[in-house]
């Protein structure tokens, strides 16, 4: 990639990685979702970026994806161990960078310890020419150490422009794979650690949505919303809320859209026994050498 790309890269990253810290700053207890997702994706407009995929904040055995709608109630409580993941695009380079928060308490610091280790770690060993599963093993023994479990059926994954999920996987543990990661690339790196089994399952559908296809024959107030999803967010994954924010009635027409096919809804991932779920999680550009993380 040239300097310039590269730049974006850079640039994006280090935006992803201030609307983050600004997230975590801003989980209080009887804090709304809705106001720290709001600042979060303010911020990032404010600072010269774009949001890449609406904030995801996840709570306790929830791993990822739940996005407050436009009239979500729900507040931060005592005890809850949050994950505040955020996306950040320059001209489709993304910076994706996640961290965890526990509101009040402190009786989950090893396991927020434990995924924050273990992504150091994989920092640490990752390189041009690096085994994905080589990785996947430091990652799972690093956790085991520490007495937790690493989600198996999430990954990192690497990032090519507008395309979050662009084919290479990082596991969290050993799974045997024999794909090595070539150096030049961007990956993000992000293990789940948990206190339960280590899997997440499909839950109810979230706010978090992706443009899947044009559809004829829609009511017009659905036309004019998929006309602008397809404007803005042809690629990228959008939320409830930026439907809202243009047109009356916004989930009534998610909802239709829904239906029609025209968007998929990204299924809330839980842990399926419940267990406690941290995740930390670093964009990094793959040298020869080793790797430069873009989002600290
Ligand atoms: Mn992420
Ligand atoms: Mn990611």
């Amino acid at each position: 990639m040239d300097d310039r790309e590269l730049s974006n890269w850079k640039r994006a990253g280090e935006i992803a990685g201030r609307a983050r810290d600004l997230g975590v700053r801003m989980v209080e207890e009887d804090t709304p979702y809705l106001d720290v997702a709001e600042g979060v994706e303010e911020f990032i407009g404010d600072s010269g970026g774009m949001v890449a995929f609406p904030v995801n904040i996840a709570v306790n055995d929830i791993a990822a994806h739940y996005t407050p709608k436009a009239n979500d109630r729900l507040r931060f409580s005592q005890g809850d161990l949050v994950k505040i993941d955020v996306g950040v695009h320059i001209d489709g380079c993304i910076g994706d960078t996640a961290r965890t928060v526990e509101v009040g308490t402190n009786t989950y610091s090893s396991l927020i310890d434990a995924s924050k280790r273990s992504l150091d770690a994989a920092i640490e060993v990752i390189r041009g020419g690096i085994k994905l599963s080589r990785i996947g093993s430091i990652v799972e023994r690093t956790m085991n150490s520490m007495g937790f479990r690493p989600i198996i059926n999430l990954t990192g994954h690497s990032i090519e422009r507008y395309r979050l999920h662009a084919g290479l996987s990082v596991p969290s543990y050993d799974d045997r794979g024999t794909d090595v990661v070539p150096a030049g690339i961007i990956v993000a790196i992000e293990p789940f650690a948990t206190t339960g089994v280590g899997e997440v399952v499909n839950g109810k559908r979230s706010n978090i949505y992706k443009f899947v296809r044009e559809k004829e024959y829609l009511k017009d107030s659905q036309n004019s919303a998929l006309q602008m999803i397809m404007e803005e967010y042809p690629h990228l994954p959008f939320s409830e809320r930026s439907i809202s924010s243009k047109f009356n009635k916004g989930e009534k027409i998610t909802n239709g859209l829904l239906r029609a096919q025209a968007i998929y809804s990204f299924p809330i991932l839980r842990e399926i026994s419940a267990g406690m779920v941290a995740q930390t999680e670093h964009t990094v550009y793959v040298t020869e050498k080793g790797c430069i993380v873009l989002t600290r």
